[in-house]
């Protein structure tokens, strides 16, 4: 690979991309690539204290205009600082949420205007897409019982109850139909091993590692 590439990894909390996404570093690096793993909200320091402002439950009284501003914030650094450097340098840049994570939270989940979040998106990232973006889709209640059963404490947007979570999954599907040449969607519903081994031979079917 000349050049570097940008892989995000995305769907409702519990369905399994935090896995999905170490498992494809793993195997990208023994692959012999160049791996940059990170996450967002967060992935460097200024965007990591924004995420702790996000996550924090305490903070109830968040506004969505608030809230969608605090993660483009966000965002915006992590590219800059981290994620286009990265890129540039030949790696394979592997992020934990990215675009789609605001278009279905903040868009279909907070019910904010979508032609409005991809334009205060395309400004905070300058219109740099991922290349590749994996959606691991599962039922809400297949989530909610993989979370209950980690015992984690819920953040401030986990807390958002099963009609929100619904809202957010047919949104993730929805961008995915309108994206299809960015945006696989794996069934999450499968064992870890089998997803990984779909996320990988998607990547290559992608072309992605010609
Ligand atoms: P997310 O990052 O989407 O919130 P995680 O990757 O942290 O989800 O996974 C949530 C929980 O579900 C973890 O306990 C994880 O071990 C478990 N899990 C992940 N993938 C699967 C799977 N395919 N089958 C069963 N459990 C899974």
């Amino acid at each position: 690979m000349k050049k570097g590439c940008f892989v995000t990894f995305e769907g409702i909390d519990g369905c399994g991309k935090s896995t999905q996404a170490k498992l494809f570093a793993e195997r990208c690096g023994a692959a012999g690539y160049q791996v940059v793993a990170t996450r967002e909200p967060g992935g460097t320091a200024i965007a990591e204290k924004i995420r702790s402002l996000l996550i924090d439950p305490a903070h109830s009284e968040m506004g969505s205009e608030c809230e969608l501003l605090l993660y483009l914030a966000a965002r915006a650094q992590h590219l800059r600082e981290k994620i286009e450097p990265a890129v540039a340098d030949g790696a394979v840049v592997i992020c934990d949420r990215f675009q789609d994570a605001t278009f279905a939270y903040q868009g279909f989940g907070r019910g904010l205007p979508l032609e409005l979040l991809q334009s205060l998106n395309a400004f905070a990232t300058g219109g740099n897409n991922p290349d590749l973006t994996f959606i691991i889709d599962v039922p809400v209640e297949t989530a909610f019982a993989r979370m209950s059963a980690m015992k984690k404490k819920q953040d401030r947007l986990e807390a958002g109850g099963e009609t929100f979570f619904r809202r957010i999954r047919e949104g993730y599907l929805s961008l995915a139909m309108a994206s299809p040449d960015r945006i696989q969607v794996i069934d999450g519903t499968a064992s870890v091993e089998v997803i990984a081994e779909q996320v990988y031979s998607q990547a290559n079917k992608c072309g992605f590692f010609a």
